[in-house]
């Protein structure tokens, strides 16, 4: 019989504790999101009964069909949007999430203000960059970065409370991380979001201070 994701999560739990330890980081700095995306409200269940509640999200409407229900069941849940954001979506993102990983673009900005003011719910908000600068990749340019911060900071007057990124799948995520974290403490930001199955132990000795793990919690996709 395979391992339940229960037990999965414990073991990351455990991966991450000891990553703070070698690292030098203090004992419960790094905050675990479990990315539940295509995963069912079945599925989901046993790992907030194991003691998980924050979650990612990579769809809005996919989420809108799952996370209603379990907020019922569950009042204490934290919702994470970690996928690409379009503004026509900004409503519906701003009412299901709690947080918001994946600001990269004016416009989008501009959207999630509007709504988060017309909502009254002052979102905390990440600025995604694409530290790989691939073509295909979500977030801002590393070289546009504090002008964009600035932007949504203090023009836009967003809550921008950390960085994010996904390294490039075929290169070592070390200098992708470094670069994260280089780009928020000269922007003065304290949080990031960076680490997942494949290489959060990795993030957590480069300042994470939330992973994102999908795959090593619910399994294959
Ligand atoms: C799916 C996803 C993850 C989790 O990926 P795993 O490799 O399954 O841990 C993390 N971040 C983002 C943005 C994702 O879309």
């Amino acid at each position: 019989m395979s391992e339940s994701a229960a037990t999965r999560l414990l073991a990351v739990r455990e991966d991450i504790a000891s990553a703070e330890r070698e690292t030098g980081r203090a004992e419960g700095s790094v905050q675990l999101i479990a990315v539940s995306k295509t995963f069912g409200a079945e599925e989901i269940r046993p790992v907030i009964e194991a003691g998980q509640r924050v979650f990612g999200e990579n769809r809005v409407q996919e989420s809108q069909q799952k996370w209603p229900g379990l907020r019922e069941e569950y009042s204490d849940l934290e919702l994470h949007l970690i996928g690409p954001l379009q503004s026509n979506k900004a409503r519906e993102a701003v009412a299901l999430f709690d947080v918001i990983h994946t600001v990269d673009r004016e416009k989008i900005a501009r959207a999630l203000k509007t709504e988060m003011d017309r909502q009254d719910r002052p979102l905390p908000c990440f600025i995604q960059v694409n530290t790989g600068e691939e073509a295909q990749k979500a977030g801002v340019a590393p070289g546009k970065a504090d002008a964009f911060i600035a932007l949504c900071r203090d023009e836009i007057g967003l809550n921008v409370v950390g960085l994010m990124c996904i390294p490039p799948a075929d290169e070592a995520p070390g200098p992708h991380f470094a670069l994260l974290q280089k780009i928020a403490a000269r922007n003065g930001l304290e949080r990031l979001s960076m680490g997942m199955s494949g290489d959060y132990p990795i993030a957590v000795g480069f300042g994470a201070t939330h992973v994102r793990v999908g795959s090593a919690i619910f399994g294959a996709r």
